[in-house]
């Protein structure tokens, strides 16, 4: 850290860049193709956060020459129905994508949705095909908030190669996913969730911390080593606005650099949702240029055991 405070992991330029990419390769494969990319976005109910996130993404979608479409399905809704959506989604040839919004009503378990997800258009990595893709170090459908989380590392230049990341959260969809994607890139990692006893002593620890827990202030400067880089994933609405899981005004006169909430992780999981419909388009459209399983482009994978 300088006088002036910590670096700050902005995510908007970094988005803004991946976005005007985006733009010229829609265009491109709509010309090619003769026919626009749609995101199928299905939401169950009424939750506030969620359609607020809804209305981004839906934008984002315009914004790069795609088309985004809301299936919006009362919160009374039946698992079996949910089903039948997403079935209908998956054999519709101009949806290339579908992501569902999360949370669901607690009467529909998770497992219904990952289940019936198509797995070439499971462009938010939940599909166990592509989960276990990830693990084994193949290419597949990464979660985009956890490559986005570690994309704001790589794209800021923040050095990833034999240090100690701490990943704060053990969700399937960030913190477990986040945590794999820091072993490929060669940090040592150690997972933290909500049974670890003295969480502070293992985040004191760390070279890099990545937070996604959903708690409020729950890092704070102690619990910080000094020089540290920090990644907030969190998203929580409290009186005063959206932050995230770290006490920025304590961890700021401790780290060397973190990423704000908002305006640090966020706006870069959208361009690279957007990034996973395109390829999923094209795969298919034109086939994979390989059909057979691809390894992600790293010298020792995470399923790698050297
Ligand atoms: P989740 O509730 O599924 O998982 C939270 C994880 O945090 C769990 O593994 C739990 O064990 C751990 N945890 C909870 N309390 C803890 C504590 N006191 N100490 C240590 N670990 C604790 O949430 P999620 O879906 O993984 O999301 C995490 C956060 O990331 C949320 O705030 C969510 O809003 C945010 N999020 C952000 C984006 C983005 O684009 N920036 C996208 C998705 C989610």
């Amino acid at each position: 850290m300088t006088a002036s405070g910590p670096r700050l992991l902005l995510g908007a330029p970094i988005a803004t860049e991946m976005r005007a990419r985006l733009k010229v390769e829609m265009a491109a494969f709509r010309r090619r193709h003769g026919f626009t990319p749609t995101l199928a976005v299905v939401f169950v109910g009424r939750d506030a956060p969620s359609a607020v996130y809804l209305q981004q993404i839906l934008r984002s979608c315009r914004n790069a020459g795609a088309v985004g479409r809301l299936v919006h399905l009362p919160a009374g809704e039946t698992a079996a129905h949910l089903r039948r959506e997403i079935e209908l989604l998956n054999a519709d040839p101009l949806v290339s994508g579908i992501i569902v919004q999360m949370p669901l009503p607690k009467r529909i378990p998770l497992s219904v949705v990952i289940d019936a997800i198509d797995p070439a258009k499971d462009i938010d990595g939940l599909h166990p095909r592509n989960f276990g893709l990830l693990a084994l170090g193949y290419e597949g459908f990464l979660p985009a908030t956890a490559q986005a989380a570690v994309e704001i590392l790589k794209r800021s230049g923040i050095a990833l190669e034999g240090r100690h990341a701490v990943v704060v959260g053990r969700s399937n969809v960030v913190g477990k996913p986040a945590a794999l994607l820091l072993l490929r890139e060669h940090c040592t990692v150690t997972v933290c969730h909500s049974r670890t006893v003295d969480l502070g002593a293992h985040t004191r620890a760390a070279d890099i911390v990545v937070v996604a827990a959903g708690r409020p202030g729950l890092i704070t400067g102690t619990m910080l080593k000094p020089g540290a880089v920090v990644v907030d994933v969190g998203i929580n609405m409290v009186a005063e606005g959206i932050v995230g899981d770290v006490d920025m005004a304590s961890a700021s006169a401790v780290v060397s650099a973190i990423s704000p909430v908002p305006g640090g992780v966020g706006p870069i999981t959208n361009a690279i949702l957007l990034q996973h419909l395109l390829r999923a388009a094209r795969d298919q459209v034109e086939g994979p240029p390989d059909r057979r399983l691809r390894r992600a482009p790293t010298r020792h994978p995470a399923g790698s055991t050297t």
